[in-house]
């Protein structure tokens, strides 16, 4: 008979058996994977960025869906306290733009393997191969799991505690598969409406298409939701063959697929010349002029503007060709130009599926659960921990801190 069995072997679930046993409890952590830690090995494009040194109230600001109730884990077990964490571990860590914190080795791995370690040495079992298929009660209380091994045994494993730390459905391979979601709404837990989040947006435009490939940097960027700015970001956004990716199309399409699924128009405003306004661009394109030959193509003082890749679909849009003789630009083909680097339309049509999303945004909702210590107020010995709860966040090394700092305090089993 275990003390708590900790369902999920992923970076809140680690944190959370590990927790537990080195608080004296006898832990069992079951991950239905080959090994624990198959997503943290995929974070940060493979280097893991783990969290962020942000002050409280900027961090908090990051989270998107009840910061608030994640105030209360935050302060158990803030980023400060996690960089501690894996520094005692023997995890070296660097800070790089933006307060984001990875390991300097660059390597996820590292912080997957000292997750495991963690969880190991402090005395946590760890059965892999092993999926949980229901949580056992007894009228309100937990009694216990029914799992599956690989080879197709079944059979159940009793606890007093159980600690829902099954992920979100974002990158199924990695064994997150969104079961907690079932479970808990079979013992009368709300699930709020699962979306993909930090997801690339579709768009069926003539534009991106065409640029496809293409990274645009320093570049400003207005979602506009139903013809009003919903939000602004600056900075680096990338045309794939499907729609748009990249840091700024990530933050932004929280609020962009919540539009959507709303059947509101959504579309983005890409501004090229952030630093310039219209009177601005338009002297510094008389200078440039004033430096060209008129039998100089259009596309040569397209190529002074912008990167390369645009320049064909820019001279399109602003009803010319790139071939135009200098000499032959019209004032309105010039005004066209202007306009166009500070506003192109993007509508968005659509946005990636969970296989693409970094994130799950909605899960078990918050409102049934206490925030001090993770538990159920439903079912006692019942707690979360990680994506599995309503909580979402930026990119930046929110979401983990949000795994590892729930997954600390559930660990904790308090009453
Ligand atoms: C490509 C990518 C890059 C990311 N990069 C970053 C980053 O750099 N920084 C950041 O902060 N966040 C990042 N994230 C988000 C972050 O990885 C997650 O929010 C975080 O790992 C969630 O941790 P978790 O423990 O809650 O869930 P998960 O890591 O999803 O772990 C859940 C575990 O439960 C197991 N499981 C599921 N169901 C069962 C069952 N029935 N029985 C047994 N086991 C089960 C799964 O196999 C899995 O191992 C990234 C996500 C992705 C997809």
């Amino acid at each position: 008979m275990y003390d708590v069995i900790v369902i999920g072997g992923g970076a809140a679930g680690l944190m959370a058996a590990g927790v537990a046993a080195r608080n004296g409890k006898k832990a069992l952590l079951i991950e239905k994977m080959e090994k624990c830690g198959r997503k943290i090995r995929i974070t940060g494009k493979g280097r893991c960025n783990l969290t962020n040194v942000k002050p409280r109230e900027e961090f908090l600001a990051k989270i998107k869906a009840n910061p608030d109730f994640f105030s209360y884990a935050y302060d158990s077990f803030n980023n400060h306290a996690l960089i501690k964490f894996f520094r005692d571990e023997g995890v070296k860590l660097t800070i790089e733009r933006g307060g984001r914190v990875f390991p300097t080795s660059e390597k996820a791995h590292d912080i997957a393997n000292a997750m495991i370690d963690f969880a190991a040495e402090a005395g946590a079992e760890i059965m892999l191969n092993t999926t949980v298929t229901a949580i056992n009660t007894l009228g309100n209380k937990i009694y216990g799991v029914k799992v599956l091994t690989k080879k197709r045994f079944e059979r159940n494993i009793e606890a007093p505690n159980v600690i829902l730390c099954t992920g979100g459905m974002s990158y199924p391979a990695t064994g997150s598969t969104g079961d907690g979601y079932g479970f808990a709404h079979g013992l009368g837990h709300r699930i709020e409406e699962l979306r993909p989040s930090l997801v690339p947006l579709l768009s069926n435009s003539e534009f991106a298409r065409s640029i496809q490939g293409t990274t645009l940097k320093n570049t400003g960027v207005k979602l506009i939701i139903d013809g009003e700015t919903a939000a602004e970001e600056f900075g680096e956004l990338s045309f794939s063959s499907r729609g748009i990716e990249g840091p700024v199309t990530l933050r932004l399409s929280r609020m962009a697929v919540d539009a959507l699924i709303d059947g509101k128009n959504v579309r983005l405003s890409l501004d090229l010349k952030t630093a310039l306004d219209k009177p601005t661009l338009s002297a510094r394109i008389d200078r440039e002029l004033a430096g060209m030959n008129q039998n100089q193509p259009l596309s040569d003082l397209l190529r002074k503007l912008m990167p390369k890749p645009l320049v064909a679909p820019f001279a399109l849009m602003s009803g010319s060709v790139s071939t135009l003789p200098l000499r032959n630009m019209t004032e309105e083909i010039k005004e066209r130009i202007i306009s166009l680097l500070k506003d192109i339309e993007i509508p968005i049509s659509d946005y990636g599926t969970f296989d693409e999303a970094v994130v799950t945004a909605g899960g078990i909702s918050v409102d049934e659960i206490d925030p001090q210590t993770m538990q159920s107020k439903l079912i006692k010995g019942l707690y979360f921990a990680g994506e599995v709860l309503d909580i979402d966040a930026d990119t930046g090394g929110y979401n983990l801190q949000v795994a590892f700092s729930t997954g600390w305090l559930a660990g904790q089993l308090k009453k």
